[in-house]
């Protein structure tokens, strides 16, 4: 069901080829709306339980990703040969910078194999975002990294 949800609300192919781009994964917060605080431009609301990305506004930025609690923001970028996804993670799951990784689905599912291009912890002293790199048919389907 996860998985059906997430792919109804992705962006065009059109607005994946030009560039990072907000996908959420959340399952619906009464109380918090982090990520919409979090975006200056416009682009990410929060009406009721969920929370919706407006994708021609998103930029790209990544700010929605780092203020959501429960990593549930994540950027992905169809413009190069490879598909880009950025997330957030626990700073005890910090690859480091050219580590390998195993993609995974929302599920948890492996779907092959990744590479980290960035990592770097936040101010919080608790998370960091990693930027990893993958075969370009994860676009879609890759969710998440395991170390
Ligand atoms: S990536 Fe930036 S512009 Fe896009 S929804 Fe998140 S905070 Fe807003
Ligand atoms: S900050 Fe995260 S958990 Fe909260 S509404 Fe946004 S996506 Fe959902």
């Amino acid at each position: 069901m996860e998985e059906f949800k997430q792919e109804i609300a992705f962006p065009s192919d059109e607005r994946l080829l030009r560039g990072r781009v907000a996908v959420t994964v959340c399952p619906g917060q009464d109380e918090c709306g982090a990520c919409a605080a979090a975006c200056g431009f416009g682009a990410l609301t929060k009406p009721g339980r969920f929370p919706t990305v407006a994708y021609d506004l998103c930029i790209g930025c990544g700010a929605c990703v780092k203020a959501c609690p429960r990593a549930n923001m994540r950027l992905v970028d169809g413009s190069r040969d490879e598909a880009e996804l950025t997330v957030k993670c626990r700073l005890a799951d910090l690859p480091e910078e050219g580590e390998a990784v195993r993609m995974l689905n929302v599920s948890g599912l492996e779907l092959g194999e990744g590479r980290t291009v960035q990592a770097y912890p936040l101010p919080d002293g608790r998370h960091g975002v990693v930027r990893v790199r993958t075969e370009r048919t994860l676009l879609k389907s890759a969710a998440a990294f395991r170390k």
